[in-house]
């Protein structure tokens, strides 16, 4: 069926980061309100996320670390709906098999599950006091498939990763509490409290967030709301531009070029803003013949929102005073 070949299509186990999305988006599916990510050596030696979600119950941990064991999947259109961010049920199996994996998982407080898998190998499980939660502890990643180990990159390279993963993340869910630390140091905190500018605080700094404009605004189909700065030198492309659709974190062409025409040409010489923009709309508007793993994602009502996003932040910076030309 389409559905499976969408899922057999899924990358797996790439670099780093891939496991530190995998994991996270986990959290998330388990309703976690707190996500706390560690990495070391930018997640060669170690990857650890520490959510307080639902977590597994005994009997489902050896599931868990099955191919295509999901307890989550339903419909193609459920690949982009905002509730489950998991489809494949092949993550955790994919990183167990090229790396040392152990979980500590407890679905109320009291006892719980300790589980360690090597190599796609259960090496011992066993019951132990846990607070609710799960904890997943990732070490020597890749180490028994070196032909992988040789396409990472600089440990700078695959942190920069990383943390694009989780802003993104973060981004799409102001309403959970995340941090990444590397090894001891705190590089990004979130608050949790269901602000998108305190988010953005926690992700870029608090005198950034401060300085950005607030903008919103809506039609019949489409809720946009976020914060921009404006366009300057320091910036020479999109990349500072995040775009969420229901939580979350897409690329489009278009709705770029729209979201970037609301401030006018001459603004935009050479220069970019610091953008998050967040779009809430009916999920049966996104276009599920996209493959489920791109991020590049097609909209049915595109021209429609790209419009309204213009719309937005022309009106916006006219507010200010800001109009730059017509
Ligand atoms: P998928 O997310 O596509 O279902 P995964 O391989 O990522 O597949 O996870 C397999 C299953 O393990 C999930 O369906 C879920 O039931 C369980 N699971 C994984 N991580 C967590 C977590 N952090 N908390 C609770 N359950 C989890
Ligand atoms: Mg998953």
């Amino acid at each position: 069926t389409a559905l499976s070949n969408q899922i057999s299509a899924g990358e797996v186990i790439e670099r780093p980061a891939s496991v530190v999305k995998e994991l996270v988006e986990n959290s998330i599916d388990a309703g976690a309100t707190q996500v706390d990510v560690t990495v070391e050596e930018a997640g060669l030696k170690t990857i650890k996320v520490v959510d307080n979600g639902g977590g597994i119950e005994p009997d489902d941990v050896p599931t868990a670390f099955l191919r295509h064991a999901t307890s989550k999947i339903a419909s193609t259109r459920d690949l982009f709906n905002v509730h489950s961010l998991g489809f494949r049920g092949e993550a955790l199996a994919s990183i167990a098999a090229v790396a040392d994996v152990t979980l500590a998982t407890a679905t109320t407080a009291g006892l719980g599950t300790i589980a360690h898998i090597k190599g796609s190998k259960m090496l011992d499980q066993h019951s132990e006091g846990l607070r609710k939660g799960t904890q997943i502890t990732v070490n020597d990643l890749f180490y028994n498939t070196p032909a992988r180990l040789k396409y990472v990159q600089s440990q700078n390279t695959e942190l920069n990763h990383i943390l694009d993963i989780i802003d993104r993340l973060a981004l799409g869910h102001p309403e959970i509490a995340f941090s990444l630390k590397n090894k001891d140091r705190v590089v990004i905190k979130t608050a949790g409290t269901n602000d998108l500018q305190q988010t953005i605080a926690g992700i870029y700094s608090v005198p950034v967030a401060k300085s950005m404009l607030d903008f919103q605004g809506e039609d019949n189909d489409f809720r946009v709301h976020g914060y921009t700065s404006l366009p300057d030198t320091t910036r020479s492309s999109r990349n500072y531009i995040s775009l969420m659709i229901n939580g979350r974190y897409i690329k489009n062409y278009q709705l770029m070029k729209a979201f970037i025409a609301g401030y006018g040409s001459k603004l935009m010489v050479g220069r970019y803003p610091l953008a998050v923009i967040a779009v809430e709309m009916d999920p049966l508007l996104v276009d599920v013949n996209v493959h489920p793993t791109k991020q590049e994602v097609r909209l049915s009502k595109e021209d429609q929102l790209g419009a309204l996003l213009t719309e937005t932040i022309r009106e916006r910076l006219g507010r200010e005073n800001l109009i730059p030309d017509a």
